[in-house]
């Protein structure tokens, strides 16, 4: 096992002094990077000097610019439909998973197949939630490497603790595609406690809340300290609850204080946009002050500490019900918390710190800037990795990722670079073919998005799984990495309880040099490899729907018009055509359009199924 430090630039090992690592908070609202330079920790701030934070916001001029940060934010009301906001919801999401929040974005999502990764539509074009975050990983990697003076190519980016595997991996994915060497993804809580120096001594033990209230999100997470080491003991909270709500209940008691209505704000756009922009601006004043008053369009708006305390009240004491639930999952009481440490923007607001601090019987670490801890921490677990920090040992982990190969060429990473050693982790697949018996499953090491361009460690196949319908069989690959770096594999049909697998030694016969080129070669080509990897994705979906139209058809000749199967032929036709002949866009837009029109003709059929259903039933 090794840590190879490359220069991305010509692909030369680095000496270990010359290379800054930063770390980065890619956060819902706002993002932030930052680094050490001689020990000490820097937020990289504006042009101006003034602001380290940069809204995690996407806007698409209508010729095709992009603006990333608070210029995009001022375009949020004003265009919504091509202003991207809270892509980190997204992240890793199917369809399925987000549709009930859907309303709450101002920008299409788009749905073709419900366990599709999502997708973002802008005019003809679509975007996925990793190229979106990249898109703010570039200009926070651009603003830093301003002020540092030279290229940036590693970094270490923070994700909240409940992020799950393919949330981790599509950060991943976003760091790479922004030119960036992710060295570690770190969890949101942990980086908070280091950046308060908890856990950076290797005698300290000791159990700690982490409370995080940012602009639309609230977490609160448990975490063990031990011999260096952050275990997580349980999470909790609401991803719908931040400043964002506290804005809110500033701007409804406005509404109510000046009759101005619903329909009044939706006729009148600016009004609406400067009552969120005046609600935002009294709410954190009255966070260091007892009134706030201001004039919108004419009106005289104004309100005070004690009567935004009352409207917040209950909004706070969910938070509370939550860090309750968190100490119940690690069968724990408020006696063993021995810090509380508190995060993200809205922690400012007194109310909130002070019934925390009377929730945990405690006083609460808020000396650091709430809304910069996370980038301050992410900075030193960055310095860490950079080898700066002697006195803190380093555990082995895996030089590159290791992964199977699934449909179409691609590779899935299964353990991620950079993961700790011993580990492990697993996935579950299925079957696209109906009565599928046999399934190969080929292991790869290496980054790039192709297997052909990774390297091959072995293969087996999976025999006897009973016969069932495409889509069925519950296939779990499992990848288990020893301390000598032995990886065994094993594949399991979860249903019929069918298992076979291999043992492997990952780091057998690969030079240093080897790896380092491997990896430069992932970041040179991430752009095409992306591309490739999209438009493998759009051909595979569209087979799929192709293939699903066509049974649609079958299954409901009899409710469908003669004209309506055509037309869905039509479709199909221009689908398959697209699949063949077109890239990514343009496949994407025939699948939208075959969707759009076969979701009412599947309601309908819906419908007549169910009445034939209850048909002769006595009620
Ligand atoms: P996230 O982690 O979701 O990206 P942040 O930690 O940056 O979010 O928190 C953003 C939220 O913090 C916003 O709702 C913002 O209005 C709020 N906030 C920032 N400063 C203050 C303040 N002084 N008082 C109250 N709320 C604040
Ligand atoms: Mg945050």
């Amino acid at each position: 096992m090794a840590k190879i430090p490359i220069n991305i630039k010509d692909g030369t090992v680095q000496k270990e002094e010359d290379q800054t690592i930063v770390g980065i908070d890619l956060g819902t609202t706002n993002s932030l990077i930052a680094y050490i330079k001689d020990g000490d920790v820097t937020v990289v701030k504006d042009e101006q000097g003034k602001n380290s934070l940069v809204p995690s916001i996407i806007h698409f001029g209508s010729n095709g610019s992009i603006e990333v940060g608070a210029g995009a934010r001022s375009k949020l009301i004003s265009n919504p439909e091509r202003t991207i906001y809270s892509v980190k919801r997204l992240m890793g999401k199917a369809y399925d998973d987000v549709q009930n929040f859907e309303d709450y974005l101002g920008y299409k999502i788009i749905n073709e197949d419900e366990a599709a990764l999502v997708k973002i539509k802008v005019d003809d074009k679509f975007y996925t939630p990793v190229s979106l975050s990249s898109e703010i990983l570039k200009v926070l990697k651009a603003r830093a490497e301003k002020a540092i003076g030279k290229a940036i190519s590693k970094a270490v980016i923070t994700v909240p603790a409940y992020f799950n595997d393919a949330q981790r991996q599509a950060t991943r994915d976003a760091g790479k595609l922004a030119g960036l060497d992710v060295m570690r993804i770190v969890n949101e809580p942990t980086a908070a406690s280091l950046a308060y120096g908890l856990g950076l001594n290797r005698e300290d033990e000791k159990v700690i809340a982490v409370y995080d209230l940012g602009g639309g999100t609230f977490d609160v997470s448990i975490l063990q300290i031990q011999n260096g080491i952050f275990e997580v003991l349980s999470t909790n909270g609401d991803t719908f609850l931040g400043g964002d709500d506290f804005d809110k209940v500033i701007i409804n008691q406005w509404k109510t204080d000046l009759n101005i209505t619903d329909e009044v704000i939706k006729s009148n756009k600016s009004l609406g946009q400067q009552l969120r922009l005046a609600a935002e601006e009294a709410k954190k004043q009255l966070s260091s002050s007892d009134n706030f008053s201001s004039n919108i369009d004419g009106h005289e708006v104004s309100i005070s500490k004690t009567t935004f305390e009352d409207l917040i009240k209950s909004l706070v004491q969910k938070t509370l019900d939550s860090c309750n639930k968190a100490l119940k999952d690690a069968e724990l009481t408020i006696k063993d918390i021995q810090h509380v440490v508190m995060v993200g923007g809205s922690t400012r607001v007194p109310l909130v710190k002070q019934s925390v601090a009377d929730f945990f019987d405690q006083e609460v670490f808020d000396e650091l800037d709430p809304d910069e801890v996370v980038a301050k921490g992410a900075a030193l677990q960055a310095d860490i990795l950079a080898g700066n920090r002697k006195d803190f040992l380093l555990l082995d982990i895996t030089p590159l990722s290791l992964g199977i190969e699934t449909v179409g060429g691609l590779m899935d990473p299964i353990i991620p670079r950079n993961s700790k050693v011993p580990g492990g982790a697993g996935r579950q697949y299925t079957t696209s073919v109906d009565g599928q018996k046999n399934l190969k499953i080929a292991i790869y090491q290496g980054e790039r998005d192709l297997v052909e361009f990774n390297r091959k460690l072995g293969e087996f196949i999976l025999k006897d799984i009973p016969p069932m319908a495409a889509g069925m069989p519950k296939i779990e690959v499992k990848f288990m990495l020893d301390a000598d770096g032995i990886l065994t594999v094993k594949a399991e049909e979860l249903r019929s309880k069918t298992e076979t697998q291999i043992e492997i030694k990952s780091t057998y016969g690969i030079s240093e040099e080897e790896m380092a080129k491997m990896l430069l070669d992932s970041i040179q080509n991430a752009e095409s490899d992306i591309k490739i990897k999209a438009l493998l994705e759009a051909k595979n979906e569209g087979q799929n729907i192709v293939l699903a139209s066509a049974r649609f058809i079958k299954q409901n000749q009899e409710i469908l018009e003669p004209e309506e199967i055509a037309q869905i032929n039509v479709l199909r036709e221009n689908l398959s055509k697209a699949i063949k002949n077109d890239g990514k866009d343009k496949i994407n837009l025939e699948m939208e359009a075959l969707n759009n029109y076969t979701t009412p003709l599947a309601e309908r059929a819906m419908d007549y199924n169910i009445k034939q259903s209850l048909q002769g039933k006595k009620i």
